[in-house]
């Protein structure tokens, strides 16, 4: 039993697999790891940290959706004993960019999964979307340790996925910068003496945008986030705030807390992730330059701490730190998320569904910014009125409602994409 001295974070009747205290010996030679979405922006900063600690550990396989060149790039700098990629027409390029390296590869998702079952001390979950959510099981039902960047996994399985995992064994570390955060800030009291966490939000491009400019936001200005650099998606989820109402549910799912628990802090800096307040009233924060090297190193190094290379924290420098309260009418996709969370039985599922759904068109100029939001609540009130709210219990079911959610979204996407604002 790997876990067998792990604490993990226990919630009235509730377990959650992310773990509060490790009183197990930290292995000493070489870890094995794996990457899930190695291609990508946390993927980037995962492979940064591995490449600078040379000899401390091993890369066992690397994934991507159709990035050929760069994956076998890194499968050859790594050495990595297997690489997959999702996109089924790459598999021909994939071995030809591999020839001679004797590292074994596959193609389309069962490779991916392939790649998440192959045993490993540590994985890092870091595919965009609910397409990692598959991948994802597959780690965790081999009961290892988890590095989960990927929130999108989390909101489409709701409870079911931290269940999942604790019933495996398998421990859930949060990558996310605030999840991560209160993960730090977790661990200085118990958890029956928590009475609130606050993640904080850069507030994004449109921060202080009128809700007429933000409607008609550009794809390039919607790009342009002013503290992280982040994947695509995840930076249009940013500035529509559905970023920070996925987190929100993320933590709800994380550390088993109910909507009322969990509070949203605009703060512009993006020095301190998050904070959790214990009954005592004493809050405690975890400050960082905006880097996710940081986080992913937290988890990459733990139980112990490693050598991060973000710039140091200068507090005298920064000078100040400021803080808004959020605004739930110019970011409708932030109340839609509390909603969602409320109503359980799969909202959250087809919240995320919808607003991948919605980016893509946005991407694609189907849709103004502003319709973004709109699509996402269409589908939700929708979903609701067909009497489709049921509990999940499998992840078969968060599957099944992921699919009939993106169809719901795409049929209702001409009539929205027509709707003036
Ligand atoms: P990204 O778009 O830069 O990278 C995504 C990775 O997943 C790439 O390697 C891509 O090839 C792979 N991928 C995409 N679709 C896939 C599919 N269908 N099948 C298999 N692989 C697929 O995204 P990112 O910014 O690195 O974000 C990854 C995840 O981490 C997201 O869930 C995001 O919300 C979360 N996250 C990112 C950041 C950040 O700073 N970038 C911070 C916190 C959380
Ligand atoms: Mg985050």
């Amino acid at each position: 039993m790997p876990m067998a001295s792990v604490t993990l974070l226990w919630v009235g009747e509730v377990m959650s697999a992310v773990p509060l205290k490790n009183d197990k010996p930290v292995e000493a030679g070489v870890r094995t790891v794996t990457v899930l979405g190695a291609t990508g922006s946390i993927g980037d900063s995962t492979m940064d940290l591995l490449r600078g600690a040379p000899g401390r550990y091993r890369v066992e396989a690397l994934t991507a959706n159709s990035n050929v060149e760069g994956l076998a790039k890194l499968a050859r700098e790594f050495d990595a004993r297997f690489v997959a990629v999702a996109d089924t027409a790459r598999f021909g390029e994939l071995k030809d960019a591999l020839a001679g390296s004797g590292i074994e590869c596959g193609v389309g998702e069962s490779a991916i999964i392939e790649a998440a079952s192959r045993p490993t001390d540590w994985l890092m979950a870091a595919v965009s979307g609910a397409a990692g959510l598959k991948p994802a099981l597959a780690a965790v039902d081999r009961g290892t340790t988890i590095a989960l960047a990927n929130k999108e996994c989390l909101v489409c399985a709701g409870d079911f996925f931290m269940q999942r995992a604790a019933k495996a064994g398998a421990c859930i570390l949060p990558a996310d910068s605030e999840h991560n955060a209160l993960f730090q800030a977790l661990s200085s009291g118990n958890r029956d003496e928590l009475t609130r966490v606050i993640i904080t939000a850069s507030g994004g491009p449109f921060r202080t945008w009128a809700a007429a400019d933000i409607e008609n936001a550009t794809l390039a200005q919607a790009l342009k986030h002013p503290n992280w650099s982040m994947g695509r998606k995840i930076t249009i989820d940013s500035a529509s705030m559905m970023n920070k109402g996925l987190e929100v549910i993320e933590a709800a799912c994380l550390f088993a807390l109910e909507p009322e628990e969990i509070d949203v802090l605009v703060h512009p800096q993006s020095i301190i992730h998050g904070m959790v307040e214990f009954s005592d009233r004493s809050v405690v924060a975890q400050l960082g330059t905006p880097d996710m090297r940081t986080p992913i190193a937290h988890c990459l190094g733990w139980p112990e701490r490693i050598a991060g290379p973000a710039v140091k924290l200068d507090l005298a420098s920064i000078g100040q730190l400021t803080f808004e309260a959020p605004d739930f009418a110019r970011f409708p996709a932030l109340r839609l998320a509390y909603d969602a969370l409320r109503t359980g039985n799969g909202a959250t599922t087809v919240y995320n569904a919808a607003n991948e759904i919605a980016v893509a068109a946005f991407i694609a100029e189907k849709i103004r910014f502003g319709a973004i939001a709109r699509l996402v609540e269409a589908t939700m009130n929708d979903w609701v009125r067909a009497g489709n709210l049921a509990p999940l219990s499998s992840a078969d079911d968060a599957i099944a409602v992921d699919h009939n959610a993106r169809n719901m979204a795409a049929s209702l996407l001409p009539q929205i994409a027509a709707m003036a604002s």
